[in-house]
């Protein structure tokens, strides 16, 4: 596709007002599991978030590794264990759980962000005990920690010297429990509403929420807080899709403004959703 120059010029001037909008507010960006299927993707979502950097917002960037996490149990030859879709965290997977997200996983992200001329730091949950969680009591999941705090210092102090905060997700316990595996879901959700964030970005494999996940034209754009209890009564909201909805509209009820559910296999998705009139995926508010 070649475009004008003239065009060029409109698309570029067509962002003036959206940057002017988000110029020094907080986007938290969920960049899990599914959305990080191939180099090319990663490049594009992490540029993207280079660029939102670049013009001034405090991108905070949560993320999971549920893929990888799988390779390595495969490598090793140990069976993942899931239970409604979540994963079980014996203590073994607990220890690869931290070398794979707050190892590989992270600092891969940290080494793109640098090769586009951005500055990222990965931290985890646990350092400086950013997430404190406690032993998930309603179901069993193992070393799956339920948060009770965020403490936000050490990301407001990253943003504050313009540095674009990593963050994987694995807590601190609060329980006498060395640490916890978290959802990336949930996550980024709380330290979204802890740091008064503007915009929550959940990336996910799908184009967004919608009525017939086989149907892209099902797609709902837009939904209300108040919406979402029917559409999972209905069974419309179900799966993976779940904890994602739930964390939106807990974020949204803390004060986030908007959420978002974008799919991270349309490359720049994130630019053209925050910058330019256009809209994907689906917004929660
Ligand atoms: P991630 O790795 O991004 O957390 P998940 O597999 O946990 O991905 O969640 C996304 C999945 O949720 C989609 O791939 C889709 O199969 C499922 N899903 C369930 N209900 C819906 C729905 N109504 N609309 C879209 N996706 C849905
Ligand atoms: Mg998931």
């Amino acid at each position: 596709m070649s475009i004008s120059n003239m065009e060029r010029a409109k698309i570029l001037n067509e962002a003036l007002p959206y940057i002017q909008q988000y110029s020094g507010k907080t986007i938290v960006v969920k960049y899990g599991g599914n959305a990080m299927i191939s180099e090319n993707l990663r490049r594009a979502v992490i540029s993207d978030i280079v660029l939102l950097n670049q013009v001034g917002m405090r991108v905070v960037v949560v993320h999971g590794g549920g893929p990888e996490i799988s390779d390595m149990m495969k490598k090793i030859g140990k069976e993942g264990v899931f239970v409604d879709g979540l994963r079980y965290t014996d203590p073994e997977t607990m220890d690869i759980v931290q070398q794979i997200l707050c190892g590989k996983v992270n600092k891969d992200l940290v080494a793109l962000i640098d090769e586009f001329g951005g500055r990222g730091i990965g931290i985890s949950g646990m350092d400086s005990r950013l997430i404190e969680a406690v032993r998930n009591t309603k179901n069993d999941y193992g070393l799956v920690g339920e948060i009770t705090k965020i403490n936000t210092a050490p990301v407001e102090t990253l943003l504050s010297a313009g540095y674009i905060p990593v963050i994987s997700t694995v807590a601190a316990g609060a329980d006498g429990e060395k640490c916890y595996n978290i959802n990336a879901d949930t996550a980024a959700a709380q330290v979204a509403a802890a740091l008064g964030a503007e915009k929550l970005i959940i990336l996910t494999d799908v184009l967004g929420l919608m009525r017939d996940v086989n149907d892209p034209a099902s797609l709902i754009s837009k939904c209300r807080v108040s919406e979402v209890p029917l559409l999972v009564r209905e069974g419309i909201i179900k799966g993976g899709m779940i904890p994602k909805i739930e964390c939106c509209v807990e974020a949204v009820r803390r004060g986030v403004n908007r959420a978002h559910i974008l799919d991270g296999r349309i490359e720049h998705s994130v630019l053209i959703e925050l910058l330019t009139d256009a809209g994907v995926g689906t917004m929660i508010h």
